[in-house]
């Protein structure tokens, strides 16, 4: 297949595009803008890779989309490219609304246009990446399935569900052949710090203070992000068109026990602690808490695990190990994000392959 990855320079759509070139056949194409969360440091290990391309492209901008379509033939994409923080879309939420909902139309109408010349219609598959924030906060003991209702509460998850009906509703009025998954927090290498894990990780280092909003007492499902890289592949190869899957890690975690969890192991792997500490948990603090913090969020991921047979290698605890010793062992990747030297390092990559 000939797969286009937009947002392929972010966090889970590089994990997706190593995972992609490393493990199978296809061509990938990743399309993405590169913004502040962009960073092709995350693609070096595929970008001498013959079945490998970038082009910086908007997916606003209607006209490179399309040229990228015409130009790559693609049989398949998966849209990652997104404004994806929570706290951003708070203070300035007119790129959410951009990126998420006219980013989305734009991709979809290409996809749509590209498709009346395509041979194989009902082969090719787009496949839109959305979030389990859609369906709201959750009570106790529920679990969000794939036939809850959409109640999004931030700006973000408010333009990531709009974007979510925009794909059934190219799949409905125009049979677009889309496939739609939902997936709960995810975590791993090459995540940007600004992220609850590897902020409270980058911080710890530098004894600096671990914010926690409000109490801590948030709940969330988190998810390795190669095991949702594995999860989007398998969903993308053999998910019928117009089916929506809900993926998650079965990780319930409140805020306070994954920032404790993740000083418990700092606490053993850097036993050699900033000057005044005793131990990383001492460096939490308690912040004002977000505005209109939703309290829980849990998946119920049993229709992909019935229908495809995908489930999640990674449990929270080796998940986690190897995310915080991905960090410990790539400070030049984490030093090149805090000094926004990674932003120079992108003009090589770029020249190289623009469709
Ligand atoms: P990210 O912020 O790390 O990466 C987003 C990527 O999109 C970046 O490379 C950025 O440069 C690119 N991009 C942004 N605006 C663009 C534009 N206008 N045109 C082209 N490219 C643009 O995000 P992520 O955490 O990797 O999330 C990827 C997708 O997965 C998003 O759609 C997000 O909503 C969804 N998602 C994320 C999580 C999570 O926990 N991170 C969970 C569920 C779903």
């Amino acid at each position: 297949m000939k797969v286009i990855v937009t947002g392929g320079a972010g966090f889970i759509g590089s994990a997706l595009t190593r995972l992609i070139i490393g493990e199978t056949d296809h061509q990938v194409l990743v399309l993405d803008k590169l913004t502040y969360a962009g960073n092709l440091e995350s693609l070096s290990e595929v970008a001498s890779d013959p079945r490998f391309q970038f082009a910086q492209i908007d997916i606003c901008d209607a006209q490179s989309v399309r040229n990228a379509f015409d130009h790559f033939q693609p049989d398949a994409i998966i849209h990652l490219a997104a404004e994806s923080h929570v706290d951003r879309s708070i203070e300035g939420p007119q790129t959410f609304i951009q990126t998420n909902i006219v980013g989305t139309y734009q991709l979809l109408e290409a996809a749509r246009n590209y498709l009346k010349q395509y041979a194989k219609p009902n082969a090719f598959r787009f496949h839109h990446v959305s979030t389990d924030e859609v369906y709201g906060s959750l009570e106790r003991p529920g679990l969000f399935s794939e036939t809850n209702s959409y109640q999004p509460n931030s700006p973000y998850s408010a333009s990531k569900a709009s974007s979510d009906h925009l794909v059934h509703a190219w799949h409905h009025t125009y049979g677009l052949p889309t496939v739609l998954t939902n997936c709960s927090n995810n975590y791993g290498p090459h995540q940007f710090p600004e992220k609850l894990i590897p902020l409270m990780i980058l911080n710890a280092l530098e004894g600096k203070p671990l914010p926690i909003y409000g109490s801590g007492n948030q709940i969330r499902d988190w998810l390795f992000v190669n095991d949702h890289a594995e999860a989007l592949l398998r969903v993308l190869e053999q998910g019928p068109p117009g089916s929506t899957y809900n993926i998650g890690g079965h990780n319930e975690k409140t805020n306070l026990e994954v920032v404790r969890a993740i000083c418990v192991l700092l606490d053993e792997l850097i036993p050699h602690r900033p000057a005044g500490i005793n131990g990383y948990a001492e460096l939490i603090t308690h912040v004002a808490d977000r505005p209109g913090h939703d309290q829980r969020y849990a998946i119920d991921a049993s229709k992909i695990h019935r229908e495809l047979g995908w489930v999640p290698r990674e449990t929270f605890a080796s998940g986690l190990r190897k995310t915080v010793q991905w960090y410990l062992d790539n400070t030049s990747w984490c030093k090149h994000i805090q000094e926004g030297s990674y932003q120079r390092q992108r003009l090589g990559l770029t020249d190289r392959a623009q469709p």
